[in-house]
């Protein structure tokens, strides 16, 4: 079977949904490997480190979608693409379903099965797939170097001859994957992290990484289904706002994570409360693209007001592509190694992994 790697079509995108030294992991499962020409450049991997590996460079993709078996990207397909899918071709990459209805519709009437990365199941047997994990992790790292560069500030406690400078505090709302690692990240760096969650069960895990948890009294824990967050009641909400003003008005960076399965991103950081904070501190609001956790955030921009910067990026995995591809690819290789059985591309429905992360088979979809 031949295991196609699509170059991305997004604007601003570098990744690239197979590294080079994947190449030999994919062969071990049984694939051969076809590369379109130029597929891995943005994230620094050339055709040729590709080819020493033992894949197939085609400069056509309409030519390496005609023999490809599985096909996979990071993005979703654009309609040029999904035009050229053959049937019975497996795709595979984030798909956004909320967004794509369409898009998933004309792959189902073209008999293309389609698995969706951001569906598969957050359980542990499932972890070394989980895509959204591997690239939230990613992004809260990031989020804390952008806030950090722009902070006019150090991170760190100094003491120096000239007298001792204390450190950056630094507020995270939302400790899931992505808030975790930043709170981690901006601890390594120094800063003073206070943080908080409308889920109490990761109190425990926020104060493992050194940072304060910031606790709201609510009338009841907003753990939800799966471990994710439930909508907050209106009560719960202005307890915890009035906590946050009052924590953001003394940091110097806040980054924001929020986020509730299906729904807007929770709006935590108001206009008063920004323009309560100090001048020169930092907002990074990564759910700028789900709607914002910051009133005044838009998506890919860096604004200034009332004295305070604010980013709203939607892609900080693609500022890391090469660890971003490596870890993405290895998602994709750990689903196929699941799938594939006797050399054969198996789907076993009785499989949560499976039954979860396919979007439509055989032109029957689900969701
Ligand atoms: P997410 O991206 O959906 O949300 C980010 C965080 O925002 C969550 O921690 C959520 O509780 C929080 N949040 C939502 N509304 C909020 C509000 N109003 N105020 C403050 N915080 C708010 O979540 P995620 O990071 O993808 O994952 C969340 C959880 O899922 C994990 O912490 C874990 O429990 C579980 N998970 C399990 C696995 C696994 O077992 N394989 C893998 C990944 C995640």
């Amino acid at each position: 079977m031949l295991l196609g790697i699509l170059r991305e079509n997004r604007a601003g995108e570098t990744r690239v949904a197979l590294s080079p030294d994947g190449v030999s992991a994919a062969k071990k499962l049984g694939l051969e490997v076809g590369i379109e020409a130029g597929a891995g450049s943005r994230s620094f991997f050339s055709d040729e480190s590709y080819q020493v590996q033992g894949a197939r460079i085609f400069h056509d993709r309409s030519e390496l979608l005609a023999d490809a078996d599985i096909a996979v990207q990071v993005n979703p397909p654009d309609e040029d693409v999904i035009t050229q899918l053959k049937a019975d071709t497996v795709w595979i990459s984030f798909m956004s379903p909320g967004e794509n209805q369409d898009r998933i519709r004309s792959m189902e009437s073209a008999n293309v099965t389609v698995m969706s990365m951001e569906s598969i199941p957050r359980i542990s047997r499932a972890q070394s797939m989980d895509a959204l994990s591997s690239m939230a992790s990613i992004a809260g790292y990031k989020a804390v170097l952008v806030a950090a560069s722009a902070l006019g500030k150090y991170m760190p406690m100094m003491m120096t001859a000239a007298g001792t400078i204390p450190p950056a505090k630094v507020l995270v709302l939302g400790a899931g994957v992505a808030g975790l690692q930043a709170i981690a990240t901006a601890r390594r760096l120094g800063a003073a992290v206070e943080a908080f969650d409308v889920r109490s069960a990761v109190k425990e895990q926020v104060e493992s990484l050194g940072a304060a948890f910031v606790e709201v009294e609510m009338d009841e824990d907003a753990e939800g289904e799966g471990g994710y967050a439930k909508e907050l009641d209106q009560s719960s909400r202005e307890k915890q706002q009035e906590l946050i003003h009052k924590h953001a008005a003394k940091s110097d960076i806040v980054i924001t994570t929020a986020l509730v399965p299906g729904k807007k991103a929770p709006v935590l950081v108001t206009e008063p409360m920004v323009r309560d904070m100090m001048p020169g501190s930092v907002i990074l609001d990564m759910a700028a693209g789900q709607g914002g956790n910051c009133e005044l955030s838009r998506p890919d921009e860096e604004i200034e007001q009332h004295q305070v910067t604010i980013f709203g990026p939607t892609n900080l995995p693609a500022s890391m592509p090469v660890n971003a591809s490596r870890l993405y690819g290895k998602n994709i290789l750990a689903l196929l190694g699941h799938l594939i059985k006797d050399g054969k591309m198996t789907f076993d429905f009785e499989d949560q992994i499976t039954r979860d992360t396919i979007l439509t088979h055989n032109g029957k979809g689900g969701r």
